[in-house]
């Protein structure tokens, strides 16, 4: 009895795989990434904050001009604009937009034009990823808000003058967080699921930092399609309203794309608000999780999304909420560069 409900379970996961898998060829896609990721084991880092075993899912390593989680994304974003014969991509973000960056690095890669309309009050450096932006050859638009309503009017005015000089831009919406954005992460969720079999560890719990919703709404879609209940723990990094409902809006929408019946529950989507003092500054906690993983892993993460992330993921485990024994992978979306237009005072806390 018991071997026939395993094999039943096994079969019902592999015909699941087999029909995302169908399901995601379909769309038109660009090749821009290094896939798959590394699923790598960090146990120096587990055992310094008091867990069994951890694996870090390495999307920092995705290929694209020093990689991140957009990369997945945008192999499905700009597979339909180049299909649509589009010659110019605009997207948005903060100055230290990684997203924003890398749209810029796989449009040149795709011989296209990126135009970056940049959101923020006050001053602005090209340091870190917008020195990178500079170096990809982005126009660069600075505007002088905080409000993302403001951005996008800007933007519309700029498709219409560019569209009257004969151009054909897209727009890719802030972090690339569509539901068509969001299906790089259905496959990444297949990706790890597979990765996790191979070594013999299907995780309780998938802690990623969650921005602008399309990864932790697209690993969540993933893993419950493919039929499993580990948890998917979204940690905050801005202070978004409503942010559970924009998740839910997000996996209801890549369901209805992949034509499948939408496995999620709106109380699925899990969120720990680790903001700190506020979007892109550096956390107490934050600060100590990137001391600690490169101390005892060798491994960067960012003050803004992932080093945040993972200060919270200590938290949890400090405070009970995720136990010892937990098996967890952490998504290390990447986000490094952000690090060099820092102040080392405002990250480095000595040898730990
Ligand atoms: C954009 C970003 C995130 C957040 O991903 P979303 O899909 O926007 O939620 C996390 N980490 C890094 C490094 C990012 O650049």
């Amino acid at each position: 009895m018991w071997v026939h409900k395993r094999l039943c379970l096994i079969f019902i996961n592999y015909n699941k795989d087999v029909i995302i898998m169908e399901r995601l060829s379909m769309f038109p896609k660009v090749k821009l990434s290094h896939l798959p990721t590394p699923l790598e084991e960090a146990p120096a880092f587990a055992k310094a904050i008091g867990l069994k075993t951890l694996y870090i899912k390495r999307d920092d390593a995705t290929g694209l001009a020093l990689g991140g989680n957009k990369v997945r994304k945008l192999e499905y974003l700009l597979g339909k604009a180049v299909k649509e014969g589009k010659d110019t991509i605009i997207t948005t973000g903060g100055p230290q937009s990684n997203h924003a960056r890398m749209t810029a690095a796989a449009a040149r890669k795709l011989g296209l034009e990126p135009i970056l309309v940049l959101k923020k009050r006050g001053v602005w450096q090209d340091k870190g990823n917008m020195l990178l932006d500079r170096i990809l050859g982005a126009e660069i638009h600075l505007i002088d808000t905080d409000n993302y309503s403001d951005v996008y009017s800007y933007i519309d005015g700029l498709m219409e003058d560019l569209k009257t000089k004969g151009r054909n831009p897209s727009m890719i919406p802030v972090g690339g967080s569509t539901p068509l954005g969001s299906l790089g992460y259905v496959e990444c969720a297949r990706e790890i699921f597979l990765q996790s079999k191979d070594i013999g560890f299907i995780p309780d719990n998938i802690v990623c930092s969650s921005g602008s919703g399309g990864t932790q709404g697209g690993l969540l879609l993933g893993t419950k399609h493919l039929g499993y209940d580990t948890k998917v723990i979204g940690v905050m990094v801005s202070p978004e309203k409503d942010f559970d409902k924009v998740i839910f809006e997000i996996v209801k929408g890549a369901a209805d794309l992949l034509g499948i019946a939408n496995p999620v529950d709106f109380n699925d989507i899990v969120l720990e608000d680790y903001v700190g003092p506020g979007y892109g500054i550096p956390s107490k906690e934050g600060k100590r999780a990137i001391n600690l993983l490169g101390q005892t892993e060798g491994i960067l993460v960012d003050p803004v999304y992932t080093g945040k992330a993972l200060g919270g993921l200590i938290d949890l485990v400090e405070n009970g909420k995720i136990t010892s024994d937990s098996k967890i992978i952490f998504v290390h979306t990447g986000g490094a560069p952000a690090l060099f237009a820092m102040e080392p005072g405002d990250i480095w806390e000595g040898r730990k």
